[in-house]
């Protein structure tokens, strides 16, 4: 569904997972005791001077090169002033003037989405409400920061949701920042054509930013309509639980910010042999995937691109193909019923215990332990319960009918009781057929493969 008078363009942050802050020494992980893991330069005390964290402009890099950016011949901080509580220097160092990364792509349904700039930035403080009292934690204060910013370019919420999708499967591919933190926090630039630009902050999560852009698009339709265009730019939040954006202020313009480049911060050049380096190190990533896939398993084109670009889906592939599952079988059943038990039980894959027992599902499958049928039902008992799957089948006796005379008996007793029915189907009716199959299923209890039991039937009844 795409609606051409919808303009969306994301920017989003993303912690870097580094071992210390941008600026200084002070570790990421430790000590959660507020402001414990501060010094002079987290807070911009007088005479503090600032170091560049040569790891996380590496880091950065590799982000903009596996996001097809053009890369900066050196990093410059500026200084953006603002004044709030967060931040106790009075300013934030960022980049300004020349971002790390520019100009680059992430292909999302086989578009374009072009990504203006990639800046790296230091983290505010975190502030803590209590009652009437606001406290300060510069625990935070100074870490590693990527900020992503988009073109206009997308055109539906599901476009600006599958961006995010698949802009965190590269990050999990090139390991710069905390899976566990997984949670991409965005900010989303939307309008339609008549109305002016409303920026949505702070939205957690690709199914929050798909439920924020479809509620505000939405909104402006319906004030376009009344005559009450958006002629002034603003700001809202997005309050995730009343599914509504909320007026914040008018937005601000990026001049009023009053950005200086940082004195204490000299500039960094960016050789070309770092960048040819770091491009080297780089991991496969889901377009090369998704080539390999088909070349090398056969998988389908379309298949192989949803499954290359989910990077929980192509761990559960690689993990199969490991266990000796073969690659084929393994892509279309994650392609296929992975992803049929989640969109029914409206679920995502790792609030669930299929991935760790899926590949025992397979593997019976694969060696005729049990049917099809059983392992469908197994997946959809791995929703909810942690299932040990070989144990589960074995007490339950949902082992494969393997056995030929016993599905013979079975056959007969419903030819037996369906004399009818076979009467039908020997005067050419198919459906007549199909019923008696169904009843050999039922009493076989789905343990038995469907096509023994058509063939085993069609013998039977034409001795
Ligand atoms: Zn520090």
């Amino acid at each position: 569904m795409t609606n051409t008078d919808s303009i969306i363009g994301i920017e989003c942050h993303v912690s870097l997972n580094t071992n210390t802050k941008l600026f200084c020494g002070c570790p990421l992980i430790g000590s959660e005791e507020p402001n414990s893991r501060c010094c002079d330069v987290c807070i911009g005390a007088p005479g503090s001077k600032p170091v560049l964290n040569k790891k996380a402009m590496e880091y950065a890099l590799k982000l903009c090169l596996a996001l097809n950016c053009k890369v900066s011949n050196e990093v410059i901080f500026s200084r953006k002033t603002y004044f709030y509580p967060d931040m106790s220097k009075n300013y934030q160092i960022t980049q300004y003037e020349i971002p790390i990364g520019y100009e680059g792509f992430l292909e999302v349904f086989g578009k374009k989405i072009r990504i203006r700039r990639i800046q790296l930035e230091e983290d505010p403080a975190a502030l803590i409400h209590q009652g009437n009292t606001v406290l300060v934690d510069y625990n935070r204060s100074g870490n590693p920061l990527c900020e992503i910013v988009t073109e206009p370019d997308m055109t539906s919420p599901e476009e600006a949701r599958e961006f995010l999708k698949r802009l965190l499967t590269i990050l999990n591919y090139i390991k710069i920042f905390e899976i566990k933190n997984c949670i991409v926090k965005a900010d989303a630039n939307v309008n339609i054509k008549g109305c002016e630009r409303v920026e949505i902050k702070n939205i957690n999560g690709f199914k929050d930013i798909e439920k924020a852009i479809i509620y505000e698009l939405e909104r402006q339709r319906k004030l376009l309509k009344d005559g009450q265009a958006i002629k002034e730019k603003e700001t809202r939040g997005w309050d995730s639980d009343k599914g509504i954006t909320v007026f914040q202020r008018s937005k601000e313009s990026e001049a009023d910010y009053g950005y200086i480049v940082d004195p204490d911060l000299v500039p960094i050049d960016i050789s070309k042999e770092l960048v040819e380096k770091i491009k080297k190190e780089l991991p496969e990533l889901p377009p090369q995937k998704a080539l390999r896939y088909q070349k090398e398993f056969k998988i389908r084109n379309e298949d192989a691109e949803v499954l290359a670009n989910d990077y929980e889906l192509t761990e559960l592939l690689e993990a199969a193909v490991n266990r000796r599952i073969e690659p084929l079988f393994a892509a279309e059943w994650i392609r296929r019923e992975v992803t049929r038990v989640l969109n029914y039980s409206k679920n995502e894959l790792s609030k669930t215990f299929i991935s760790k027992n899926l590949l025992d599902v397979l593997e019976l499958i694969q060696n005729n332990k049990i049917t099809r049928q059983t392992g469908q039902r197994l997946m959809e008992l791995l929703i909810d319960k942690d299932l040990d799957v070989k144990i589960y089948v074995k007490e339950n006796n949902l082992e494969a009918v393997s056995n030929i005379k016993e599905l013979e008996d079975i056959c007969k007793k419903v030819i037996k009781e369906n004399e009818k029915a076979v009467k039908e189907y020997l005067a050419g009716n198919e459906k007549s057929f199909m019923f008696l199959v169904g009843n050999v299923m039922k009493y076989s209890k789905g343990k038995a493969d469907p096509k023994i039991i058509n063939e085993l039937m069609k013998k039977i009844i034409n001795l």
